[in-house]
Parts: C-alpha cells; sequence; structure tokens
C-alpha cells in the first residue's frame, strides 16, 4: 500500500465495517486492516456516510496511474509532488501553469495530470485538509473572527482592517476593488488532524503512551518523564486521568514569545506536536502539525496570544 492510498484508507476507515485482515507495516509499526481493494469492493452505498463520499474521488486518484504504464507515481503522488515543487520553489502560478503544459506536452496523450494549478488545487483539496485565511490587525492586537469577523477596525488601536485604497488616499480610482486585509493568519484546522490520529489504527494504539511507558527514576527521555508533567497531573486530575486526552507541545520558529528582539520575516510558523506519541513518532515530520502561519513582518512576540486563540 502507497504512502497515499494509506491516508486515504486511514481517513475512511472509521467509517467503514470491518472486514478481512491483513498486516501493514509503516512507520508507526505494525498495524492490522484489511486490503484496499477490498475495502472499496465491500462498501455499500447504505454504509457510505457523507464524509466519506468527499474521499472517494481521492481515492480514484491513488489508484489512478498518471498515465498506462506508469509505474512511478499515481496521479495522486504527482499531483501532490508538483504542488510540494511549487512551494519550495516559490514558484507563481503563471510559471507552474507553463511547466504544466510543458510536462503535458511530453506525456502520453491519455495522461490524467490537471491541466493548471487550480485543478491541482482541487484535487488535493479533496483530502480535507484546508488552510482557513482569518483577517488579523496589522500590530496583532486581533483577529476578525468569530464575533468580530465583521469589524473593520481595530477594537484596541484603532487600525484599519483592510488596506487603503488609492481614492481613499485622495488618488481618483472608480474600478472595482476587492478589499484586502492589512494581516491575514493562516490556520490549518488542528482537529481534523488529531482525529486522524485516533482513527488510525497505526497511531491510535500510541496515544496512551505517555502513560504506560517504563519510566527511570532521574532520567528524562520524553516530557511526560519532567516534572513539569507531573505538577500538571497533580493540578489538573480530572485531566490526567484519562489518557487518551491530547497533550500539545507548540514549538515557533523564529521569534521568542517574550523576548526584547527579533529579526523580521514574511511569516511565523507555529509547529503543533502532540505529545502522547512515543518520542520517536511526535518529534517526526509526519507528526509535526503546521498549524499557524503568523503574519509577518513583525516579530510576533507577546501577541502571539490572539493568533493561538484559533486552538480554542
Ligand atoms: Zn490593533
Amino acid at each position: 500500500m502507497t504512502w497515499d492510498q494509506r491516508m486515504i484508507y486511514d481517513c475512511l476507515r472509521s467509517h467503514v465495517p470491518p472486514m478481512h485482515e491483513s498486516h501493514c507495516y509503516d512507520e508507526a509499526g505494525p498495524s492490522v486492516q484489511p486490503p484496499l481493494d477490498e475495502l472499496v469492493l465491500g462498501l455499500q452505498s447504505d454504509e457510505i456516510s457523507q464524509f466519506s463520499n468527499r474521499f472517494f474521488d481521492i481515492l480514484k486518484a491513488a489508484d489512478q496511474p498518471l498515465y498506462v504504464g506508469c509505474e512511478n507515481h499515481s496521479k495522486l503522488s504527482f499531483v501532490a509532488r508538483m504542488l510540494s515543487i511549487k512551494s519550495d520553489a516559490n514558484m507563481s502560478e503563471a510559471n507552474f501553469n507553463t511547466m504544466v503544459t510543458n510536462i503535458k506536452e511530453v506525456l502520453p496523450s491519455d495522461n490524467t495530470m490537471p491541466n493548471d494549478y487550480y485543478h491541482h488545487r482541487k484535487t488535493m483539496n479533496e483530502l480535507g485538509l484546508p488552510v482557513v485565511k482569518i483577517d488579523a490587525c496589522k500590530n496583532g492586537c486581533m483577529l476578525y473572527w468569530k464575533s468580530d469577523a465583521n469589524e473593520v477596525f481595530c477594537k484596541f488601536c484603532n487600525e484599519p482592517r483592510y488596506k487603503q485604497l488609492k481614492s481613499q488616499r485622495g488618488v481618483p480610482d472608480n474600478r472595482p476593488c476587492k478589499r484586502i486585509a492589512q494581516a491575514i493568519l493562516r490556520y490549518l484546522p488542528l482537529t481534523p488532524r488529531l482525529q486522524r490520529l485516533y482513527a488510525s489504527n497505526a497511531t491510535t494504539a500510541h496515544i496512551t503512551w505517555h502513560a504506560t511507558h517504563e519510566r527511570n527514576d532521574g532520567v528524562i527521555c520524553h516530557p511526560s518523564d519532567a516534572e513539569a508533567w507531573k505538577h500538571f497531573d497533580k493540578t489538573y486530575p480530572d485531566f490526567a486521568k484519562e489518557p487518551r486526552n491530547i497533550r500539545l507541545g507548540l514549538c515557533a520558529d523564529g521569534f521568542a514569545p517574550h523576548g526584547q528582539f527579533g529579526k523580521t520575516y514574511s511569516c511565523w510558523p507555529v509547529i503543533v506536536t502532540p505529545y502522547n506519541l512515543p518520542l520517536g513518532m511526535c518529534m517526526k515530520s509526519p507528526y509535526m502539525f503546521l498549524s499557524l502561519i503568523c503574519p509577518g513582518p513583525k516579530n510576533p512576540k507577546e501577541e502571539h496570544r490572539c493568533f493561538f486563540a484559533t486552538f480554542d
């Protein structure tokens, strides 16, 4: 089973009936699950929830070769690689479309590669890992969401939400113009990704590892061995008595929340990792979730707290 088939299977798994079992090995260790072919054939229309239906196009894309005879890539894996290249190279949409056009010219005519960037994105969007754009005050005071979604001025520093139009600066400009926020926080919803940890049998058995692993006195090999963790357990016993309750570690790259100085960058990533998992898993990239991209160039410092409100 390839990585993309496995990813889709894990998403579907909680919505399908139990079937024949087979063993599967991945980076999380051995697990038991039905083969993908049997899974697809065994599904009945009345057993498929509305949630699962969204994944069927992706399921087809994962099994669909890029062209007849292609052994290296499925349609889905190639689309994922192309979008990764675009991101790594900071490529414009126009350049990406030019590259796609050239690649399609040399592929066999029966290729299934999407025609442009829009359709590449559309193929991946069905995985259900959206990015939510939330307007923010340029000074980091507040987010324009929930009860403040319709505000147009910051409630704390009175800074306007949107960039000033030319006509507002005294320059005549009658062209219709979309309002552009001064700062935008990009939020990748965390809850669906945590739910997938519990839905996948490759990871769900490891969720309680922090409470069950052997400890050596005086040796800290995981955050759960530290005094701060034990103090938290004593302070919140109701939360601690359920080992499946999720405990998150937060990593921010480039800024110190309580520091006096900071460089300027175009953005500030915030990464969340579940510390329930063994150290060999929670420090690996598949389980380090990029959750926020704070707008730059100003160092967020203590203003990051308003951005973290999205985790509520
Ligand atoms: Zn403000």
